[in-house]
């Protein structure tokens, strides 16, 4: 089966995503764990997420992944917009607690003038002081286009990050096909090597799941915009080897691609069409 959903918006709680999701014939979704611009969170609404987690199991909804504030900075120079950074995340973290197998995904950042190395010691040292070793999410590092000083452009340097970690078995990484495109790797020509090479870098064990966009710009131009599915220059056939790939086939994925919920349904529907079930899956 399929695990795929897309994103959401967040602004009427989980009950109304769940059915949402239902109305789309998503199995999973992503939502924003509150504006994406940051500010601050509605307040816990426990009786809603409660209500959520019933519908979501008497329809099959599971895996999904909240996402951070784009806006957040985990490497910024300015001390106060780390703080602002990590704060965020640890209570974005507290909320996710009542989340039963959810994920929680966030971009590296940007290191501005200050090189790749410091802004991973950073995001390391945000990392360190809010993982705590009962927490159920895992913590997913996006993958990046590489666009300005993003931090996350190359698999080197998520292994970085996971590497000085102190609780690394709370992290995991989430591959977005549009970022990982226009940062180079040919996930249309040479899907296999791609994969060759996260595994030897990373470890496939890390990948937790997938962001799945078409891409505006070309192979490696390090721009990051997203395009509906058969619409860019990724193409749907690559879409559909990367949903059927052995190595990829389990994970859930996502879809942020520029759509209304119709054009969602349709994406999904037709990646549902294109996915080879095995024999008793
Ligand atoms: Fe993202
Ligand atoms: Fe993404
Ligand atoms: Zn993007």
């Amino acid at each position: 089966m399929l695990r795929i959903g897309c994103h959401l918006s967040s602004s009427k709680g989980f009950m109304a995503m769940g059915k949402e999701a239902v109305k789309i014939k998503a199995n999973t979704f992503q939502f924003f764990t509150r504006n994406p611009r940051g500010g601050k969170a509605k307040p816990l609404d426990l009786e809603d997420m409660q209500n959520y987690i019933t519908f979501s199991q008497e329809h099959g909804i599971a895996h999904i992944l909240a996402h951070a504030p784009y806006t957040l900075n985990a490497c910024a120079k300015d001390p106060g917009l780390r703080d602002f950074a990590k704060n965020t995340m640890a209570d974005d973290l507290t909320r996710l607690s009542h989340l039963p197998e959810s994920m929680y995904n966030f971009h590296p950042g940007s290191h501005v003038q200050q090189g790749p190395e410091a802004g991973i010691a950073y995001i390391v040292q945000l990392l360190n002081e809010i993982l705590t070793p009962d927490q159920k999410t895992v913590v997913l590092l996006e993958t990046m286009s590489g666009k300005g000083t993003e931090v996350g452009r190359s698999f080197e340097e998520l292994k970085s990050i996971l590497d000085q970690v102190e609780l690394e078995e709370k992290m995991g990484v989430c591959l977005d096909t549009c970022h990982v495109y226009d940062a180079g790797y040919n996930i249309v020509d040479q899907l296999d090597d791609v994969l060759e090479e996260f595994d030897r870098v990373i470890g496939l064990e890390r990948l937790k799941a997938i962001h799945m966009n078409d891409s505006k710009n070309p192979f490696a131009s390090h721009k990051d915009r997203h395009e509906k599915i058969g619409e860019g220059s990724i193409g749907l056939e690559a879409m559909v080897r990367i949903i059927n790939h052995p190595a990829l086939r389990k994970l859930p994925f996502f879809l942020e691609t520029p759509n209304e919920l119709e054009g969602y349904a349709a994406e999904i529907a037709l990646l549902k069409s294109r996915y080879q079930e095995e024999v008793g899956e």
